[in-house]
């Protein structure tokens, strides 16, 4: 942090401004020139800085480093790659999760995992227990839905992901799931945060619909901190003034957290935009921006599906988007198996 005082702050404010900092664990580099004094505040411990705003004599803070450390490229500057099985997430192949929204019957999830893993599709996803913003609206099947996902993504040799709404489901979750998603509703519920770093599984970490890139990184290191470090961004689209798309998916979200961070960023174009002709244009582009994977809404009968059936992609639309995908690719050096 550095600390541009008053043109004519007076020595005993230079002295309470750096006084507070001592106190506060930073050494002090000072500088005196001409007209302004600038006080160099070193140390790894976080402070408010409108704290010092607020001070007699200050004229400016400055903020030097990023608030979060474990989550930083600076941590790590080679990018995290997550293995799980026979996939691996930030690495040079950019890895396709698709399934439906939600788990609705058995015959529907074996369907569409089928028609993706024929496709080359190793993540299988779709929720069992939905964050619905009405609770008239279906609510997931619960626990037997994630064991109809398990089975399904078992019989195509998948792995699965699925959205862990609170702490108390996770050794249910422990037992079907292998990339515990949280939903962009929960992504500041950190006593889930908390609970979810403890455990050795990937966590799939949605970016809240009005959070910042450095809030969402926050909640990373949440993760991070309490001892999970196999995290995953996921950009699902924020809340804009624009009514057109269901969300505004921010692209460029990807190349700004994968310059600040090491965790790997995947993009979900159908929450991202709510409409099923928008989302290949959408995932094309988040692949050409660098994007570490994608995460796909599928529906065999989107028409008749219990939850975001218009955001859902036809096995076909969704065969001929992994083809563009493929080509899109290697112009900038990665794959998509
Ligand atoms: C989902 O993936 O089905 C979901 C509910 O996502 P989000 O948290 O991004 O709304
Ligand atoms: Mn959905």
């Amino acid at each position: 942090m550095i600390i541009v005082m008053e043109e004519n702050a007076s020595e005993p404010q230079i002295r309470t401004v750096t006084e507070r900092l001592i106190e506060l664990g930073f050494d002090i580099h000072r500088s005196t020139g001409e007209r302004y004094t600038i006080l160099g505040a070193v140390g790894s411990r976080p402070a408010d800085e409108r704290d010092f705003e607020l001070m007699e004599g200050v004229h400016e803070v400055i903020r030097v480093s990023a608030p979060y450390k474990l989550a930083s490229r600076a941590f790590h500057p080679e990018g995290t790659r997550i293995k799980i099985r026979d996939v691996e997430i930030g690495g040079d192949n950019v890895v396709v999760m698709a399934g439906p929204c939600t788990v609705e019957s058995k015959e529907q999830v074996e369907t569409v995992a089928a028609e993706v893993s024929k496709l080359g599709v190793k993540v299988l996803r779709g929720g069992a227990f939905k964050p619905r913003t009405s609770p008239y609206s279906f609510q997931g099947l619960g626990e037997p839905g994630l064991k109809l996902l398990r089975e399904a993504a078992d019989r195509n040799g998948m792995l699965t992901i699925s959205e862990i709404m609170e702490s108390s489901q996770i050794p249910m979750f422990l037992k079907y799931v292998d990339i515990l998603q949280v939903g962009a509703r929960n992504m500041q519920n950190f006593n889930l945060l908390r609970d979810l770093a403890k455990l050795a599984k990937p966590i799939l970490l949605k970016r809240g619909p009005a959070a910042t890139i450095e809030e969402t990184l926050l909640s990373a290191e949440y993760l991070m901190a309490g001892g999970n470090h196999q995290v995953i961004i996921c950009e699902r689209g924020i809340k804009t003034f624009e009514t057109y798309t269901r969300n505004t998916l921010d692209i460029s979200a990807i190349p700004v957290i994968k310059k600040l961070s090491h965790l790997p960023v995947v993009a979900d174009p159908s929450h991202g935009t709510g409409r099923r002709d928008k989302v290949p244009p959408m995932a094309r582009a988040a692949v050409a921006a660098g994007a570490d994977g994608l995460l796909i809404e599928v529906h065999n009968c989107p028409e008749k599906a219990l939850c975001d059936g218009a955001q859902s992609l036809l096995p076909e639309q969704f065969s001929r988007l992994m083809g563009q995908l493929r080509m899109i690719a290697p112009a900038i050096e990665r794959t998509v198996d």
